[in-house]
């Protein structure tokens, strides 16, 4: 009688799901094993329940838990306001303009802490002229957090407290079912903000999830939304996914979704010749590979290795047209360079190390005289020789140079002077020049 009451004054709809103790997902149902929870993430959860608040662990730490992964770090949501988080720990600052988070640290770890927060409604903020929402920093409660975000996936609370889970968007089941399903209207959702359609697609191959039928539906219609998105956003979320540990498969699934056009506008060309896809892929394989085994995967490596053909192809041209072969190469480098600023937005900030793995390049061809002592030398020699190393898997340079190399920088004295080979031509007279940085020295005339 009572439950009928209430059914009539609030409505299905508008009773607030949090007090619906079947969205509550417990212990002995999800297993959650509590010690994988970080250190930090546990004292924070501690620290801000013990002052009153609720807090919890949220988001893709919780997904990652449940999909047996483990978690590459934590974040904790919270009704507390930032001052106030920051007033419960001894070494925590407020971050970030448009909507403050706070960064709580332990030592080597940070954990951020957002304080809940709630969509703003396209009509109600401020959006550009295709209905992406510029703004949206407004405070809510527990269930409009959960609202706001993408994946019914990551819209899950982990209280580490108590072992339960709270659920408004039927994230648990998807998961069981590694269904990752957009909440809300996707269309809606693509348009507040057009990079879900790129975090559907590495998700989606990050977690070995499928994407739910009406998730992906809407994309192939709505993926020209992506040429609105700032630069330097793209530039983030490319960066995520070519250092997700899935990228080869995430460049793949974008390529049949038609979305790589905003992302890797250059891949097209260079998947086109069997040579350059070739490359492409053992790069994508490597840094996958090193992502896996927690090696460090520089951004700009890649880089170098998305764009290497461009630079080769051009490069080539230049000296069919009578270029000699170091001035082309520098030519060709920034030519490159510049056309994919436009598209890409690669920040410069990444151009020093691009160019020095290049310009090693042609360098390990030489292997006389004291050439191949001093390149062992040079800052950047590793990552250039392991560039080198995909350059000889796709066979666009001989294996018996990648192997030359893998010999030589581990050689006894002895057995460098037996490996190095003989001067071909009289060594000419060279003029000194003045070594300032790592650039210049790779600049050296490689006669
Ligand atoms: P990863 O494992 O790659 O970190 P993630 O899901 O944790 O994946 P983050 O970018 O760290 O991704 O975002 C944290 C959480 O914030 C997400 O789980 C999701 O709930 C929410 N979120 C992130 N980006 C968006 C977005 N564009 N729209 C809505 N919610 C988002
Ligand atoms: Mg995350």
């Amino acid at each position: 009688m009572i439950k009928k009451l209430f059914g009539k004054v609030f409505g299905r709809k508008s009773r607030p799901l949090s007090r619906n103790r079947e969205n509550v997902i417990p212990f002995a149902v999800h297993k959650i094993n509590r010690d994988l929870v970080s250190h930090g993430a546990l004292r924070v959860t501690e620290g801000l329940q013990a002052a009153g608040f609720k807090a919890f662990v949220v988001g893709g730490a919780v997904r990652d838990l449940l999909l047996g992964r483990q978690p590459k770090d934590f974040d904790v949501a919270t009704d507390a306001t930032p001052e106030e988080v920051k007033r419960v720990f001894r070494r925590a600052r407020i971050i970030g303009r448009r909507f403050r988070l706070v960064h709580v640290m332990f030592g080597e770890e940070t954990v951020e802490v957002s304080t809940f927060r709630r969509a703003v409604e396209a009509d109600e903020a401020e959006t550009d002229a295709h209905g992406r929402i510029l703004r949206d920093n407004e405070f809510g409660d527990q269930e409009q957090d959960a609202a706001r975000r993408d994946f019914t996936a990551n819209a899950l609370f982990y209280d580490p407290a108590t072992g339960e889970i709270f659920d408004y968007h039927h994230g648990y089941e998807d998961i069981c079912a590694k269904s990752l399903r957009m909440i809300g209207e996707p269309e809606v959702r693509y348009r507040e903000d057009p990079v879900r359609m790129l975090r559907a697609v590495r998700l989606s191959a990050k977690l070995g999830m499928h994407l739910d039928a009406a998730t992906a539906e809407p994309i192939a219609r709505m993926k020209n939304l992506l040429a609105n998105v700032p630069q330097a956003r793209m530039f983030d979320e490319m960066l995520k996914l070519l250092l997700s540990g899935h990228a080869w498969e995430c460049v793949k699934k974008l390529r049949s979704m038609g979305l790589h056009h905003g992302m890797l506008p250059m891949l097209d060309v260079i998947l086109e010749q069997p040579q350059g896809e070739r490359f492409i892929i053992n790069a994508l394989h490597n840094t996958d590979q090193r992502i896996r085994d927690d090696k460090p995967a520089s951004p700009a490596f890649l880089f170098a290795a998305l764009l290497w053909h461009e630079v080769l192809a051009d490069w080539d041209k230049r000296q069919r047209a009578g270029e000699k072969p170091v001035p082309a190469l520098h030519e060709a480098m920034e030519a490159v360079l510049e056309r994919q600023r436009e598209q890409l937005a690669i920040p410069r900030r990444y151009d020093t190390i691009m160019k020095e793995i290049w310009l090693l390049q042609p360098r390990f061809e030489q292997r006389s005289g004291s050439r191949p002592v001093r390149l062992l030398g040079m800052p950047r020699f590793r990552a250039a020789y392991d560039f080198l190393l995909l350059r000889c898997e796709s066979q666009e340079v001989a294996k018996e140079v990648g192997d030359w190399w893998t010999e030589f920088q581990d050689a006894s004295d002895e057995r460098r002077a037996e490996m190095l080979m003989p001067e071909t031509e009289p060594r000419q007279k060279r003029r000194r020049r003045k070594k300032s940085n790592a650039a210049t020295q790779a600049e050296l005339p490689i006669d």
